[in-house]
């Protein structure tokens, strides 16, 4: 089962994709998660990319495409992979052609004020868990027990850049899977639980 999970910043891709991993039993390949990852770790590719996520923008497509490329050549991958975030622009998703064909691309729609909220009230774990103040007033994770914290790009002038971004590039994307009959849109303005019992039913008829 090969997934590409699209959707604007704050469109539920994420706590959609945690849920496919956990049922599906195939690996989660966030660019973002990966990026954080090597800033956290402070190597050579974390500084490069820290200086484009800060401003709310795109890693260069040469960088991103190195890292996905090589983490879908590793051997859990065979059966299948969920990638999010993933492609965010034309060429990366061509280039992603050159390596594997995909079985769908879930795209996830949202409102822009309800994704406004979503991120400005966003608590993250390193664990990949995400929260939010609105239903969660702890200042620690609930899986890990790790410390949550504020994603450097979820201020207000940085998504509303990060969503002017996704506007700009989004379109050739959704044509690209859309002529290769592979594309499903879902309403993302609803729960996580909701929006994942139509995700389910999507993807059972595939596997
Ligand atoms: P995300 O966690 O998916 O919202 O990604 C956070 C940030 O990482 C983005 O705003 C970009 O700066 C960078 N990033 C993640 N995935 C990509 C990608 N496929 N192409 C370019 N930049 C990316």
């Amino acid at each position: 089962m090969k997934i590409v999970l699209l959707g604007a910043p704050g469109a539920g891709k994420g706590s959609q994709a945690v849920k496919i991993v956990e049922h599906y039993k195939i690996p989660h390949i966030s660019t973002g998660d990966a990026f954080r990852d090597n800033i956290a770790r402070g190597t050579q590719i974390g500084v490069y990319a820290k200086s484009f996520m800060d401003k709310g923008q795109l890693v260069p497509d040469d960088v991103v495409v190195k890292i996905v490329a090589e983490r879908l050549s590793k051997d859990d991958c065979k059966r299948g992979f969920l990638l999010d975030g993933f492609p965010r622009t034309i060429n990366q998703a061509v280039e992603l052609d050159k390596i594997t064909g995909i079985d769908v691309a879930l795209n996830l729609t949202a409102d822009p004020e309800i994704v406004m909220k979503r991120l400005t009230g966003r608590r993250s774990c390193k664990c990949g868990a995400l929260y939010h103040i609105a239903t969660y007033d702890k200042e620690t994770c609930e899986k890990c027990g790790g410390t949550l914290y504020i994603r450097d790009d979820d201020k207000p002038e940085t998504i509303k850049k990060r969503l002017d971004i996704y506007a700009q590039t989004i379109d050739p994307i959704l044509e690209f899977y859309e002529a290769k009959g592979v594309l499903i849109t879902l309403n993302g303005d609803r729960t996580v639980a909701e929006v994942f019992e139509d995700v389910r039913r999507i993807l059972d008829d595939i596997d």
